[in-house]
This record gives structure tokens, C-alpha cells and sequence, in this order.
């Protein structure tokens, strides 16, 4: 599980991140909000903690910015500011846990875990549209048909579908299914994709995999199934 943390009291920072590793996760830490933009926006990191006192950009501009951005990552927001306003402005723009420093490292870790859990590692399949993705047999059903993915297609639908319809780069999908240090380029993703378009139609789903040049891809539901094909 990889986590960013975002806090431009070097100190803190450095402590957040030493204990998280020590609880097992793998830990990048920036100092300003641009570069929050920048990091949380490769998509790479399971969870973002973010501070709201930032040089650059506030914590409130970043998580904005990212949803905008069709950024899903969960957000938990750390402040010293703790008034219901600040809370509510928080949450407002799209953030999913707000936790009032100074904080007991137990308190930071539950709520940790609680974001990761909800995330979807405990889902056992997932739905889009009239299909569904079976997490655990690694299948395609739509109604009374059902299509067995591959390793590969099914690491690429899983995104495809945690995203829900959100946008997806295809960096992403490169870094987390085929890892950086592979020799994949971005054709494979597209390879992929066009297996998973296949296979989609011949289970008669009504799930279209739309490519957004620069963009990436995403999910949309097709007004007909039949005319699925594109
Ligand atoms: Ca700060």
C-alpha cells in the first residue's frame, strides 16, 4: 500500500512517514501543494494525507483540483484548524476523512485503515453497469453469461471498474498493472484493452471502455448493449 503524504512541517512529515513505514506501507512525502497536484495526479498512491496549510495551494485547492481531475484517491485531511467550517469546507471539496492535529499515531492508523478497507479491498466483486466483476473467480457476468479473464485483463478491469467511470490515465494503468520497472509501453495497455472490449460484447455488456486522448480511459454505460461496438 503506498501512501502520500503531504505536509510542509518537515518535522511532522518525516515523523508520518517513519511510522507509517513502520506499519508496512510504502511512504512518499511532498512539502507544497503543487507538487501534492503533482504526485496524488500519477495515480500511483492507494491514499493521500493531506495537510490544509500548504505553501502554493491550499489542501482544500488540491483535493478540488484533483477531483476535478476525476481523481478518486481517498483523502484524509490533517489540520490544526478545527472548527465545523473548516470540517465541512474539507469534505465539501471532496475530501474523505478530516482528522484535527494534534492526533494520537492510533487515531492517524484506524483512520488509516478504514479509508484503505473502504476502498475495496474487502469487495468481494464489483458492478458497472449490468455487469459484474467476480474478484475472486476472476470473471466477467452479465446475466446468464460470464467470461473468464486473464491475470492481466482482469488487473486492468478491477481499475477500470474501483474508478466508476471516473477517468483513468493510461500511466496508471501502466504503473499498476505492469509495474515501472517492466518493459511495458503504453500499446500493451491499449492490447489489453482491446481484449477486454471483446470479451465485454461477447457477454452482451452494456459497458463501453472509452479512450480520452491525453486522458486515459474510463467506463461508460452504453444506452444500447447491441451497439456497444467502437
Ligand atoms: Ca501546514
Amino acid at each position: 500500500m503506498k501512501i502520500l503524504v503531504v505536509e510542509d512541517e518537515q518535522l511532522l512529515a518525516n515523523a508520518l512517514r517513519l511510522f507509517l513505514e513502520s506499519r508496512g506501507f510504502t511512504v512518499d512525502t511532498v512539502y507544497d501543494g503543487k507538487s501534492a497536484v503533482e504526485y496524488a495526479g500519477l495515480g500511483i498512491y492507494d491514499l493521500v494525507i493531506l495537510d490544509i496549510m500548504l505553501p502554493g495551494l491550499d489542501g482544500y485547492q488540491v483535493t478540488r483540483q484533483l477531483r476535478a481531475a476525476r481523481n478518486g484517491v481517498p483523502i484524509l485531511m490533517l489540520t490544526a484548524r478545527s472548527d465545523v467550517a473548516d470540517r465541512i469546507e474539507g469534505l465539501d471539496a471532496g475530501a474523505d476523512y478530516y482528522l484535527p492535529k494534534p492526533f494520537d499515531t492510533r487515531e492517524l492508523l484506524a483512520c488509516v485503515n478504514a479509508l484503505l478497507r473502504r476502498q475495496g479491498e474487502q469487495v468481494e466483486e464489483i458492478a458497472f453497469g449490468n455487469t459484474v466483476l467476480d474478484l475472486a473467480a476472476c470473471t466477467l457476468q452479465c446475466g446468464e453469461h460470464m467470461v473468464r479473464l486473464s491475470a492481466r485483463e482482469f488487473e486492468v478491469m478491477r481499475l477500470l471498474m474501483q474508478t466508476q467511470g471516473r477517468n483513468l490515465p493510461k500511466e496508471t494503468l501502466l504503473a499498476r498493472v505492469w509495474g515501472y520497472d517492466s518493459n511495458a509501453v503504453e500499446n500493451h495497455v491499449e492490447v489489453y484493452v482491446g481484449f477486454l472490449r471483446k470479451k465485454l460484447r461477447s457477454i452482451g455488456s452494456d459497458i463501453q471502455i472509452k479512450a480520452v486522448r491525453r486522458l486515459g480511459y474510463h467506463l461508460e454505460v452504453a444506452e444500447h448493449a447491441e451497439t456497444a461496438a467502437d
